[in-house]
């Protein structure tokens, strides 16, 4: 990766950036020169990536993180306010906090139910409309990562919630951007096959050799930044080049 700081004065807010994708993409932002807010679930997790990620910050950027719960709409709220004192102005969102509870159908419990579409879901609008309504404040407008998943168009046996969340997330996502784009706000869906974090049970170990890294799609999203206002890529589908044959 270049150390080039093409995103010095730039900021950006993370949601779940403790580790895995949210993390590699805070510490590509920051590494390049933008001044990063993170939340996580608790504390420890939160506090200890911000150390790791302002070892990589470079051009003077400011790394700053706080524990919020962004299934609840009250906790997103306050995680934009401290955003906005630690930040003074936000440009660029993602979201990437997510929860994967895979069962078969029966088997989903009612609480599984509302995690998964409560967080995947509910949380992104949550988040969406704090970030648009700082955005539409703004005259530079705004950038916005979905992270969502192959499991956005690829059904599959267990995912029910999971891909219902991400089902849902892709059609919201892409009539937010219909309905925003000529407002200077920018959304891309970011659409992940298997990437080796603790995500997945076995953790980020397990078929480390062929998943995608999380710093790949931290390498995306700042190929997109990079690229000129006049063109927005709104959907990305990242997978394995190659997974190991079925
Ligand atoms: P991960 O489990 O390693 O990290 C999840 C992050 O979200 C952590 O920082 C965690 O603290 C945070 N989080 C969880 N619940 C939260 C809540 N209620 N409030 C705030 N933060 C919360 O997962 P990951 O693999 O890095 O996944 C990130 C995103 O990427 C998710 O949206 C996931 O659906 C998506 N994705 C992952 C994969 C994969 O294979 N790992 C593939 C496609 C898409």
């Amino acid at each position: 990766m270049t150390s080039d700081t093409f995103l010095k004065g730039k900021t950006a807010v993370i949601t779940g950036g403790t580790r895995g994708i949210g993390l590699a993409i805070a510490k590509g932002l920051a590494s390049h020169g933008c001044s990063v807010v993170i939340c996580g679930r608790s504390q420890k997790p939160v506090d200890e990536a911000v150390a790791a990620i302002r070892d990589t910050a470079n051009g003077g950027s400011k790394v700053a993180g706080m524990p919020a719960d962004v299934s609840n709409y009250e906790s997103v709220v306050e995680f934009f306010r401290y955003a906005d004192d630690e930040l003074g102005g936000i440009d660029i969102v993602v979201n990437n906090a997510g929860i994967g509870i895979f069962k078969k159908t029966s088997e989903l419990t009612v609480e599984d139910w509302r995690q998964t579409i409560g967080l995947n879901l509910d949380g992104v609008f949550y988040v969406t409309k704090e970030a648009l309504g700082r955005f539409q404040k703004q005259s530079g407008g705004g950038y916005l990562f979905q992270i969502s998943s192959l499991a956005a168009k690829n059904p599959f046996a267990g995912g029910a919630a999971y891909n219902a969340s991400k089902f849902g997330l892709n059609g919201f996502s892409e009539a937010l951007m219909l309905d925003h784009r000529q407002d200077n706000v920018r959304v891309t869906s970011i659409m992940p096959g298997s990437v080796s974090t603790e995500f997945s049970p076995g953790g980020s170990t397990k078929g480390a050799d062929w998943k995608i890294a999380p710093e790949d799609i931290s390498d995306i999203v700042l190929s997109l930044l990079r690229l000129p206002g006049r063109t927005l890529v709104s959907r990305v589908e990242v997978r394995p080049a190659k997974p190991p044959k079925a």
